[in-house]
């Protein structure tokens, strides 16, 4: 019997704007910084408007721009999926504020529904209650250990205005013996450690 072929290697990728795509882009992406307003196109004439529950499996295929390997519903920031008569609206909490990849998320939200044939999408930001780490779904910290980053570990503690992560355990060996490099990881988002058991280094994902 032929072994079963391995999957194939999950490579992040990094949002790029797809061919065709690239002139309306940056004016698209301006207007969604402060702020989205309801762009009012034909809706699906003739369909069922798709379930709620549709559209949030919808939304579980949206990566995460900066950790592509987890969802933006694992992410927990999807906060409400709601009809307003034939108008989508989708409630956003953004993550830190500040992120950059905000803009790219409501960007790549609105593409997504647009190309399941939303017609008329409205997004809110929602900024209370405040985001935190807490919000990650069980299985979005299962994928992000499974990809080499130690998911936000809730003990942690805000100390001096540094985060002072206790216990980050080590996702390759699991060893809690684990020592912080650097505040910053490849995003500010993350912070850079060491594992002193396996040595290897590896990104944590900061709690708030
Ligand atoms: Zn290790």
């Amino acid at each position: 019997m032929a072994p079963e072929p391995l999957p194939a290697p999950v490579t992040p990728t990094r949002y790029s704007p797809q061919k065709g795509e690239g002139q309306g882009i940056s004016t698209r992406l301006a207007s969604f910084a402060d702020g989205l307003g309801t762009d009012e196109r034909p809706a699906r004439s003739g369909d069922a408007l798709p379930s709620v529950a549709e559209i949030w499996s919808w939304l579980a295929e949206v990566p995460d721009p900066e950790i592509p390997v987890i969802s933006l519903v694992d992410l927990g920031i999807i906060r409400d999926v709601a009809w307003d008569g034939d108008v989508l609206e989708v409630t956003v909490t953004p993550t830190y504020s500040g992120c950059p990849a905000t803009t790219v998320i409501n960007f790549d939200i609105d593409r997504h529904l647009r190309e399941r044939g939303i017609g008329k999408l409205r997004l809110k930001r929602q900024l209370s209650p405040a985001w935190t780490t807490a919000w990650i779904s069980a299985e979005g910290r299962d994928k992000l250990s499974a990809y080499g980053i130690a998911p936000p570990n809730e003990a942690t503690v805000a100390c001096a205005g540094a985060l002072q992560p206790r216990d980050v355990a080590c996702p390759r060996c699991g060893s809690a013996k684990t020592e912080r490099i650097s505040q910053f990881g490849s995003t500010p988002c993350k912070a850079h450690f060491r594992c002193t058991e396996c040595l290897e280094p590896f990104d944590y994902f900061k709690s708030i």
